[in-house]
């Protein structure tokens, strides 16, 4: 038996050390916490160019004379 042996392939993408089991595939919470900050800061980063989009609604105003 080798034991709870780390896999080589499995490493955190964010600092580069064996991640853990637990929280793969990251090596700590903290690395997981930057991970989620970068995803959700890129998505408030992202500027709304478009109003348009923003309203999420495809039907214009004009058909409201149909
Ligand atoms: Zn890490």
């Amino acid at each position: 038996m080798t034991g709870p042996a780390t896999p080589s392939s499995a490493r955190c993408p964010i600092c580069g050390k064996p991640s853990e089991p637990r929280l793969r595939p990251f090596c700590s919470r903290r690395c997981a916490d930057v991970d989620l900050n970068r995803w959700l800061g890129e998505v408030y980063v992202v500027p709304g160019d478009d109003p348009a989009a923003a309203a999420g609604s495809g039907l214009p105003e004009d058909d409201a004379d149909f």
